[in-house]
């Protein structure tokens, strides 16, 4: 990307000259004038007395550094699209890498899921502003903002403090879909997870608490200080005309308490303000489709907005979900849904796909199905590169936080991932490698969890199919939900500005990777909030 790039310009010269040095005399010599590409812009950031002298306007700053100086503001992209694997460690990766491998029957090991293809990578910071080992609210809000901020916070600043609404005016930071709607761009948001859920809110909802998702949740004591429950802003956002796409899990909260769920009619709608968020949504966009299952998304039209609210809560688990036209989507399908709704805008679109259950999967301490959502994502990010173009599509793909899952031993190269760390011995017959207890371990375990046996000796695990869907990986530290990992995370990056992703960054600095890289966004921004004399947006963009 970056040869290619700056040899352009120096064959343009060469093919130039050579055309006028035809049209002069013809033995005239012409030396090509050397065109070194402009140096990136380098924006001065404060030194600062660290953590006590951070604030929203020095991380927003250090992230436009961050991307600047990797040269983000060169590329030209006209649309955005931000996977974000929820919960997807690294090793979840290598792990979910195999198990596809091995279901396509291969060894596993060489297998490449789709984002591995991608040329260019980097690994990013993931602590809040208060919390080593971050949580997806704080972690999604950086990404979404360009601001670090405290865990648990959906896209409010560390001014704010977590269930406390004071300051909402001045602490709410405008995301990245906020800002490209004002700059007259297509928005949408993907998920598997309910639509109220920390990661999706983070891109159109202001709150100091992830779990203010309906209006039952939110206290009173916030609502009078102006706070408003998280799926009241995803239906009701004010920036540009909204967004087009949303789709995911989370019905409940968008019904008042007087519905009955559509398709299990044994649940009613969680709201108790009356609100009928649905009917709210069909009213602002009377060409608009709601689906809630397989057969009405087929039948929604393409060319106008779509709201997808699938399930209740969460949507089904990729290995169990009901594939049939009363059932819903993929990830992959919704992507595909997404981008065909948004690529009709000629300024472009930015899009949020969560593969929101990985993080499910670890928590439950059940690699089975973590693993096999990250295969569901590797799918949609596929879907998404074939659906679009590598001219003018940056896709990046990353996860919010790591897990605390584990791959160890030295398991033969093709052992079932799944299985008992386990070597051939000279006879060629696979024995499990032996603890000091003179029991085996599987490959995969968790350093906490649900998966601690309550035993006075460790379970033996060859007594169990550690290959079933159910089964949880063996535990360390006996904890009722496994927890997020502290370690950095990858970031895959694929169009134009990917090549702006290296190193090791701060994940805020994620917001600035993309809102650089579209040049229609970034010029919006700078007319509204001022730049730097070289086009860096360096200043807080203010929502009051
Ligand atoms: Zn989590």
């Amino acid at each position: 990307m970056r040869l290619r790039s700056s040899l352009r310009p120096c064959a343009l010269v060469l093919a130039t000259a050579l055309i006028t040095a035809c049209a002069a005399t013809p033995t005239a010599t012409r030396t090509p004038i050397a065109t070194t590409p402009a140096a990136p812009p380098q924006v001065e950031v404060p030194v600062i007395k660290r953590p006590d002298g951070e604030t929203a306007a020095w991380w927003f700053r250090h992230g436009a550094a961050e991307a600047a100086r990797r040269g983000s503001t060169t590329a030209k992209a006209r649309n955005l699209i931000l996977f974000v694997g929820d919960g997807m460690s690294l090793t979840t990766v290598a792990a979910a890498r195999i198990l596809a491998g091995q279901r396509a029957g291969q060894s596993g090991e060489e297998y490449r899921l789709s984002w591995e293809d991608f040329g260019h990578t980097a690994l990013s910071r993931t602590y809040n502003t208060d919390l080593q080992t971050p949580d997806s609210a704080g972690t999604m809000s950086a990404m979404a903002t360009g601001v670090k901020t405290r865990g648990g916070v959906i896209s409010v600043d560390q001014s704010m403090k977590r269930g406390d609404c004071t300051g909402l005016a001045e602490g709410a930071r405008l995301s990245l879909w906020e800002l490209a709607a004002d700059a007259g761009l297509e928005t949408g948001v993907v998920t598997t997870a309910r639509l109220t859920h920390a990661t999706p809110a983070a891109t159109l909802a202001h709150v100091p608490d992830r779990n203010w998702e309906a209006d039952i949740d939110t206290p009173e004591a916030a609502r009078t200080l102006g706070c408003i429950d998280i799926a009241q802003q995803m239906i009701a956002n004010p920036h540009g005309h909204g967004p087009t796409v949303l789709m995911g899990g989370g019905r409940v909260n968008f019904m008042p308490a007087s519905q009955t769920d559509p398709e299990y009619p044994e649940q009613i709608g969680r709201r108790k303000d009356g609100r009928d968020l649905i009917a709210q949504w069909q009213q602002a966009h009377p060409k608009g489709s709601y689906v809630w299952n397989n057969a009405q998304l087929a039948a929604a039209p393409q060319d106008a907005p779509l709201l997808g609210l699938f399930e209740p809560s969460h949507m089904q688990w990729e290995h169990e979900r009901n594939a049939s036209p009363e059932g819903e989507p993929s990830l992959a399908q919704m992507t595909r849904a997404a981008i065909e709704r948004l690529r009709h805008n000629d300024k472009g679109f930015v899009l949020l796909v969560e593969g929101g259950r990985i993080d499910h999967g670890n928590h439950n301490g059940n690699a089975f199905r973590a693993l096999k959502e990250t295969i569901a994502m590797s799918d949609a990010v596929r879907t998404a590169r074939e659906m679009t173009s590598e001219a003018d599509t940056l896709i990046l793909v990353t996860a919010d936080h790591s897990h605390s899952l584990v791959f160890t031993g030295y398991p033969d190269r093709g052992n079932p991932i799944l299985g008992l760390a386990a070597n051939k011995d000279a006879h060629g017959v696979t024995k499990p490698t032996l603890a000091k207890d003179g029991l085996p371990y599987t490959t995969l375990v968790y350093a906490n969890g649900p998966g601690h046996r309550d035993a006075a000796k460790r379970p033996d695990p060859s007594l169990e199919d550690t290959a079933a869907p159910d089964y949880l990986q063996q535990a360390l530290v006996p904890l009722e939900a496994e927890t997020h990992g502290g370690d950095d995370v990858g970031l895959w990056a694929s169009g134009p500005g990917a090549d702006a992703v290296r190193g090791n960054i701060e994940q805020n600095t994620i917001f600035h990777l993309l809102l650089q890289a579209q040049p229609a966004l970034r010029q919006s921004v700078c007319a509204r909030y001022g730049c730097t004399a070289e086009g860096v947006p360096v200043n807080l963009p203010q929502s009051h």
